[in-house]
């Protein structure tokens, strides 16, 4: 018995998820930083990010 997610066939029909880079909301940057994960109740992630080039703290929500 073998892992299924190590036959090649299983791993080809893995379908593919494009998720945009997020950016910074004032100089859209896209060299962020995300220095604390924090998991809400209502089920999403929120990371809190330092935008690199401008300094700006915000929060980064994964839906
Ligand atoms: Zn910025």
């Amino acid at each position: 018995m073998s892992n299924p997610s190590t036959i090649p066939d299983a791993a080809e029909r893995r379908p593919y998820v494009r998720c945009k880079r997020p950016r910074c909301p004032r100089c859209d940057s896209i060299n962020l930083h995300s220095y604390k994960t924090t998991q809400r109740s209502i089920g999403d992630t929120m990371r809190h990010t330092k935008c690199r080039t401008c300094g700006t703290l915000f929060y980064l929500v994964m839906v």
